[in-house]
């Protein structure tokens, strides 16, 4: 699957650059404030307005989109302020609405685009329509999943389809509320080289105060560009208000942001990092060799854990080793999270090699 369009090829950002911005509030509220919202955005260079129309909240009762007929003020808002609209999909009656309102682009939500059933249904009703797809990735930080809705869209036929990162669902504490793991769109980018990739920082954060910071970090990796939630009075949104920043906000928020190239023509920084990098390799290699003789350590106590009938688990010791390792860590400012994580992963491969003994 290499035959995705590029994004600077897309019709739809047709007069944007670098970063490629979808921006919009999280939902369509009214006819008059989506249209003096998008004057705001086209005058900062935004091209493609967001809005989403079916908005099922956790709860039910509460604000819940204002559904089909916000999709005319959508295409009416777009036709006054020159601006090219998207909108969620969930189904394929939502595709029937957007067809019918000439919407220009759709996106799957989150919700949406891990389960298999809802995604071909919206795939095959796009069928042939050629709209551009943004994909969300699931709540889950599955990359088979996400890898598979995409696959979907382009076996029918789609070629302008392009990845959203909005954050995962996860336990336990974080400042966000999708929290990043940025290891899950490394991995789709990975799979998918030529794949166009979007940060929508307002979903992973939750809160207005840290959507620069992700947004910054995003297109630092090599994003292509964002999906920003934008209201012009956002502690009044309907939906989501703690994220949604002012267009204003967006405008300096982009004023700040740099975008960086894959490559350089400057071939003293190129040399350089071949340089270091063979210092990487080195250490690499010697990491390998250090954690095979590990292993065969690991593989030794496991013989004489059977013969004596100890249990492969031995909590006491395995505290120990982590609060050697993470004191260790803490002494040679490393983030003990970081090796506490690497050395969770090679306790776990080590029982499980003396559980195969
Ligand atoms: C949205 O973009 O408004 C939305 C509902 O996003 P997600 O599916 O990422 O939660
Ligand atoms: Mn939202």
């Amino acid at each position: 699957m290499s035959d995705f369009c590029q994004i600077q090829d897309w019709e739809l950002f047709s007069g944007s650059g670098r970063p490629w911005v979808v921006a919009g509030p999280c939902s369509v509220e009214s006819r008059d404030s989506l249209l003096s919202e998008a004057l705001c955005l086209k005058k900062i260079g935004i091209n493609v307005l967001r809005g989403g129309l079916w908005k099922p909240r956790t709860h039910p009762g509460s604000f819940e989109g204002v559904g089909e007929e916000g999709a005319r003020w959508l295409r009416e808002t777009g036709a006054a302020a020159g601006m090219r609209t998207a909108t969620e999909v969930a189904n394929a009656r939502h595709v029937e609405v957007i067809l019918k309102n000439g919407i220009d682009a759709v996106w799957i939500g989150a919700r949406t685009s891990g389960n298999p059933f809802l995604v071909q249904e919206i795939a095959e009703a796009l069928r042939g329509t050629g709209l551009p797809v943004f994909v969300k990735n699931p709540l889950v930080p599955d990359p088979e999943l996400w890898t598979g809705a995409i696959e979907r869209f382009a076996r029918c036929g789609l070629k302008y389809i392009c990845a959203v990162h909005r954050g995962f669902h996860s336990y336990g504490e974080s400042i966000f509320r999708n929290p990043p793991f940025w290891q899950i769109p490394v991995e789709l980018r990975r799979r998918l080289p030529g794949l166009p990739l979007l940060c929508d920082p307002s979903h992973i954060t939750g809160r207005r105060d840290l959507v620069e910071d992700i947004a910054r970090q995003a297109l630092i990796m090599g994003f292509d560009g964002l999906m920003v939630e934008v209201h012009p009075d956002p502690d009044r949104a309907l939906s989501d208000a703690a994220q949604q920043i002012t267009p204003e906000a967006l405008r300096e928020m982009l004023g700040r942001l740099r975008m960086r190239s894959t490559s350089t023509p400057d071939a003293e920084a190129t040399a350089a990092i071949d340089d270091l990098r063979t210092g990487i390799d080195r250490i690499d290699a010697s990491l390998i060799d250090l954690l095979a003789e590990r292993m065969s350590i690991s593989e030794s106590i496991g013989r004489i854990k059977e013969r004596s009938g100890l249990t492969v688990l031995q909590t006491g010791r395995w505290n120990s080793v982590l609060a050697r390792v993470r004191g260790m860590a803490k002494e040679k400012d490393l983030d003990e999270d970081f090796i506490t994580e690497i050395f969770t992963t090679i306790h776990r491969a080590s029982m499980e090699r003396q559980l195969k003994k």
